[in-house]
């Protein structure tokens, strides 16, 4: 059963203001081996603290249930291996880290980001609570401790390794329920000069351009950064540093050192007076928001409705997790999409969770001709139009479906 918060997991307020209810959905990365499995659901609810302002989940499913057996591999992506290599090269130049200096990286999946930092000269190791893509990077020589990262991991790992200068945690702070853990132990591992990162999707990338697929139950905070200033001001740190890019369509890098280390970078001041001028802390703001989904949804289910009552065939491009809250919301079934491409091998051959679609490799693009390809991997939408210009020149239709619907 999940737990059901009654207050801010950041600031412990009790005021806090409902946002969204998408009702209850079935958790996003279960994918099925049996069509007719019956799968665990739980209820995806949204609130605002109205103290902090930090977006988060009203319930948290146990991790335990979402994470031993996780089958997204970062490494799976040639656009994501290319990110955290450039992110790797970054974080270099920027604090003029030198060979053999320690980096340790949280959620290390299967060492997408550990590859490049040890091929700078860094010694690295990772955390990783999933065994299967512990295994796989340590298969690749990359030193991987298969646990969650607490307190007591974190003492032991600087008495076996010594004080980190840089600790990196990126797409997974927003997947923890207790950051004030995190954060503590953090602060265990890192040199008193050393920095920690983190790379998110923002949620004002995730209000303006409507992705509200962005929402299950594994994202139990949707981060923006006056939340984060205040929470780790009180755990005796400064976010000194705050970038933007563009991955996973839209996303922030958020610095942070002990208290007074480091000279407040302007992007922070910057990014802070850019969230002020836009909705993100306001009722209006989600409203806003929920209506123009609603509107979107409107349109791609006449769309689809529409090709199909002329026999056409649909496939789906991406299974990735957004794909459960995406089909939930737009009420994807199997009347409307007849399969699901997924380049990931793990997860060809099962079963999508919620609606239940058949996942099948690209080479049913070519195999089964579908009509139109509906790309819900949407953030690769330009690679994987690139890599199917056959599918194109023998006359399929790609369809982007957001921030808005275009038939390519
Ligand atoms: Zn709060």
């Amino acid at each position: 059963m999940p737990i059901e918060y009654t207050g801010c997991r950041l600031c412990k307020s009790p005021k806090i203001q409902m946002r969204m209810d998408f009702g209850t959905t079935a958790f996003a990365n279960n994918y099925l081996e049996d069509e007719t499995e019956h799968e665990p659901t739980a209820p995806l609810r949204v609130f605002q603290c109205e103290n902090c302002g930090s977006v988060q989940l009203k319930d948290t499913v146990s991790p335990l249930i979402l994470f031993q057996n996780y089958l997204y591999e970062s490494s799976t992506s040639a656009a994501f291996r290319n990110h955290f290599k450039e992110y790797a090269e970054h974080i270099k130049d920027l604090f003029n880290l030198r060979r053999g200096d320690l980096v340790v990286d949280i959620g290390s999946n299967d060492g997408i980001f550990l590859k490049p930092l040890k091929e700078l000269g860094f010694r690295v190791f990772g955390i990783e609570p999933a065994k299967n893509l512990a295994a796989k990077a340590e298969k690749q020589g990359l030193l991987t401790y298969t646990c969650f990262f607490n307190k007591q991991e974190a003492e032991v790992a600087r008495k076996v390794h010594g004080p980190a200068r840089v600790i990196a945690c990126n797409n997974c702070f927003a997947h923890i329920d207790d950051l004030d853990e995190i954060v503590e132990s953090v602060k265990l591992l890192l040199h008193p000069d050393g920095v920690f990162v983190f790379e998110n999707a923002y949620l004002l990338d995730t209000i303006e351009n409507l992705y509200f697929d962005q929402f299950y139950h594994e994202h139990i905070f949707y981060h923006s950064l006056r939340p984060l200033v205040q929470f780790f001001k009180s755990h005796g740190m400064d976010v000194f540093r705050f970038e933007r890019n563009r991955i996973q369509g839209g996303s922030f890098r958020c610095f942070v050192g002990f208290k007074g280390k480091h000279s407040i970078d302007l992007s922070v001041m910057n990014s802070w007076i850019n969230e002020k001028d836009s909705a993100i802390y306001t009722s209006e703001g989600f409203r806003i928001f929920t209506y123009k989904v609603n509107k979107l949804r409107e349109k791609t289910l006449k769309f689809l409705s529409q090709v199909k009552s002329g026999g056409k065939t649909v496939c789906a491009f991406g299974a990735p997790a957004k794909f459960t809250t995406f089909s939930h919301v737009f009420d994807i079934t199997k009347d409307l999409i007849d399969f699901v491409i997924d380049d990931s091998p793990a997860k060809q051959g099962l079963f999508t969770p919620g609606n239940h679609l058949p996942i099948v490799s690209s080479s049913w693009l070519y195999d089964k001709k579908p009509d139109y390809c509906l790309i819900t991997a949407w953030n690769f939408a330009d690679s994987i139009m690139e890599n199917h210009k056959k599918y194109k020149e023998q006359g399929g239709r790609f369809v982007i479906p957001m921030p808005e619907l275009k038939i390519v």
